[in-house]
């Protein structure tokens, strides 16, 4: 098996409301649609704010645009008293395909642990979303670990209690490359992508591993996409401050031109 759809997702934090929202897709999909020749075999998806979703969301299905959504969060709980907390039972409802989880500014600034990842990576899975798993090592990790074994480490920890057959995307993404302008080099990121397979291997089966696609994220741009999109256990990318300029975004889509 390796059907892996090459998969572009643009990580848009904390940035443009919903209205801002509906205006900035809009015009991303005009841009992706005048070169649709370009990039038919590439998945592109968007990870707007929570409060974006459902006019993102409407405006996906009414011009049925080829993108796909996704969230950048969820609660554990799947319902209940949790102020706050967005449950996926709720994004699931708004056809919210995948949900990034475990990313590092959710680990750093809001102190989710493995266990908190993998309880999210569970909750996502019961309500029939797609966990994008956010894994990777710090500058410090680097130096006193060496490359893989931080984010091999996450990884297995979130695996934890996943089913064999439940899909799951995983992002490699160095805490040292996220919003830094330094990117890890092409070389560095199939090295780590290629002990996450391993890894993958190892608990899901080969066939599972085969299939799952792994994206690497860490300033990606228009100009070093193609070389990361080279790499044999590169299967895409996850893309945060570049995914919010519109024809920079969509160059990243069409990386194979
Ligand atoms: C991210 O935060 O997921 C990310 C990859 O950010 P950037 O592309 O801005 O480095």
């Amino acid at each position: 098996v390796n059907a892996r759809t090459p998969f572009i997702a643009g990580n848009w934090k904390m940035n443009l409301d919903h209205l801002q929202s509906i205006a900035f897709v809009q015009k991303l999909a005009w841009s992706l649609k005048d070169s649709k020749h370009d990039y038919a075999s590439v998945e592109a998806a968007v990870f707007p704010p929570f409060t974006d979703l459902r006019s993102v969301q409407t405006l996906i299905d009414a011009d049925k645009l080829e993108l796909s959504l996704g969230a950048q969060d969820l609660s554990d709980n799947d319902s209940g008293a949790y102020t706050g907390d967005i449950s996926g039972a709720f994004l699931a409802r708004l056809d919210v395909k995948y949900v990034i989880v475990g990313h590092s500014e959710r680990r750093t600034i809001h102190g989710e642990t493995d266990e908190v990842v993998a309880s999210k990576v569970a909750a996502a899975h019961r309500n029939g979303l797609v966990p994008v798993l956010c894994v990777g090592e710090t500058a410090e990790d680097l130096e006193k670990h060496g490359p893989s074994a931080v984010p091999v480490a996450q990884l297995r920890a979130a695996l934890a209690s996943i089913p064999g057959t439940a899909e799951i995307v995983v992002a490699y993404e160095p805490v040292w490359a996220i919003g830094s302008g330094q990117a890890a080099t092409p070389d560095q990121a199939e090295q780590v992508c290629a002990a996450l397979r391993e890894t993958l291997v190892e608990v899901l089966g080969a066939d599972a591993a085969a299939a799952t696609r792994i994206l690497y994220g860490g300033s990606v741009k228009s100009g070093n996409i193609a070389a990361f999109m080279r790499e044999p256990n590169v299967d895409g990318a996850l893309v945060g401050g570049a995914s919010l300029d519109i024809p920079e975004f969509a160059s990243i889509v069409r990386f194979q031109h």
